[in-house]
């Protein structure tokens, strides 16, 4: 009954939607606006790595890997610092960025393999369906992962077009049953093996023909590099070139895409009226050592709910609207990203449904601040820590993180003085880590049923 209910919700929306963005491109007319691309809608790219760490990029601190586009982005544009992705991990990190909702409401909260039957729901409402109703053309390029088979495939939920491979590039072990790697465009695989050493530049290639096609109407090009997730892969171009080894090469070839990306937007006039995202699903799987990131100066990485696993690089650019050189501090995350971008584009959230990140416009104009709202970490199905403010508490853990056994009690940080997670402070102010202990309980009970977790 409840699956029925939110199938009509969502189909509601898409026409009500439609019929709305119809009316707005009939209003523009009538107005008779002599110039139509002053007056458009911006243009949404978002460039998402998979597993790039916080402390891998130069502007981020990084001594060995080099990244002149991106910090010459963040010079233009805003520089988060306390920015989060909503899983530690691949699949539900993603599920939350599309969704606009914790991966826990989709039911997305565990990695996806080649095997698995499910995938993202019909009834939830991507980002690209909203953008689409608000008259946008829309692209993935690079790893989906939110299900393969083809009722889950990008372009049957909001993308008008496909390229990339479907999960993991290490999801091709044979002992396991996996098909080697596929490369898709749309629906069809086109290469199995894909050639992992081209992918950044052909999903650059790519990314660059959407631009141009699309640069005169408003698009939303979706981004997720396959890089620098373990096999790493380089062009021959930018292999042995790092002194950050081949895992620098591999951000090195993704900070030269963003180039190239930044270069088109130029070139087809679109710099003022673009908003361009970047930022990474998850924290850096350290277990790799060498060929994984470095989470700089935060505790741990990928599949842990300290802030390595979850807060990311996030730099955003839009001249003329963004001020260059701006820096935000507060907590912000890729839960923001739907509602802000559907108000951008001149849409309404999708009644019926509840939102878990706040509209950034105001930060992004530096009109004002996020709204104090409270940040679950979710590890999987499980709540692991809240933050609220500056203050981060965390549930009592017993088990092992890359191998090593790790115990903890409740802790409680104040992450604006000790973003490194260093001193527990649950003693010293009982009274803090009540109430965020207090929130954590209520927003466990306001969740209800969820769905089963996909598998
Ligand atoms: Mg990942």
């Amino acid at each position: 009954m409840i699956g029925a209910l939110t199938q009509g919700t969502r189909r509601d929306f898409l026409r009500r939607m439609g019929s709305a963005a119809l009316g707005l491109t009939a209003g523009w007319a009538r107005l008779g606006l002599a110039n139509a691309q002053e007056q458009r809608k911006p243009n949404f790219v978002i460039i998402f790595c998979d597993d790039l760490g916080y402390g891998d990029l130069s502007c981020y601190g990084a001594k060995k890997i080099r990244t002149p586009n991106l910090d010459r982005m963040a010079e233009e544009g805003m520089h988060f610092n306390s920015f989060y992705a909503c899983a530690p991990v691949c699949t539900p990190s993603r599920a939350g960025l599309l969704t606009g909702r914790y991966p826990i409401r989709s039911g997305l909260t565990n990695v996806l393999f080649p095997n698995s039957q499910d995938g993202i729901d019909d009834t939830e409402i991507t980002l690209a369906e909203a953008l689409k109703t608000c008259g946008y053309a829309t692209a993935c390029i690079g790893k989906w992962h939110l299900g393969h088979q083809p009722s889950f495939l990008p372009t049957r939920h909001g993308f008008d077009y496909y390229f990339g491979i479907p999960y993991s590039n290490d999801m091709d072990v044979p002992k396991r049953g996996d098909p080697p790697i596929p490369l898709m465009r749309n629906e069809a695989i086109i290469e199995q093996p894909a050639d992992q050493d081209t992918l950044t530049r052909r999903y650059t290639e790519e990314a660059r023909r959407f631009i141009a096609e699309h640069k005169n109407e408003p698009f939303f090009l979706y981004l997720p590099h396959t890089m620098p997730h373990v096999p790493l892969h380089a062009s021959p171009s930018f292999a042995g070139r790092s002194p950050g080894g081949l895992y620098g090469d591999v951000v090195e070839e993704i900070d030269w895409s963003v180039g190239e990306i930044l270069a088109e937007l130029k070139q087809q006039g679109l710099d003022g009226n673009t908003l361009v995202i970047f930022t990474s699903d998850n924290g850096p799987w350290l277990s790799q050592r060498e060929n994984g990131g470095s989470a700089g100066k935060l505790r741990l990485g990928k599949g842990t709910t300290f802030e390595g696993g979850m807060r990311e690089p996030c730099i955003m650019r839009w001249p003329g609207t963004i001020r260059a050189g701006s820096v935000y501090d507060g907590p912000s995350g890729t839960l923001d990203l739907f509602p802000t971008l559907v108000g951008l584009a001149g849409g309404s959230l999708p009644e019926g449904r509840v939102y878990d990140g706040c509209d950034i416009r105001p930060v992004l104009m530096e009109e004002g601040v996020r709204p104090a709202k409270e940040f679950y970490y979710f590890n999987g199905q499980e709540l692991q820590a809240c933050r609220h403010g500056r203050w981060k508490a965390k549930k009592p853990f017993k088990g092992n993180v890359y191998g090593e056994p790790l115990e903890h009690p409740w802790l409680l940080f104040d992450l604006e003085r000790d973003p490194g997670e260093t001193t527990n402070l649950a003693d010293r102010h009982p009274a803090i880590l009540a109430s965020l202990q207090m929130k954590m309980d209520q927003f466990r009970k306001d969740l209800g049923d969820v769905p089963k977790a996909k598998r």
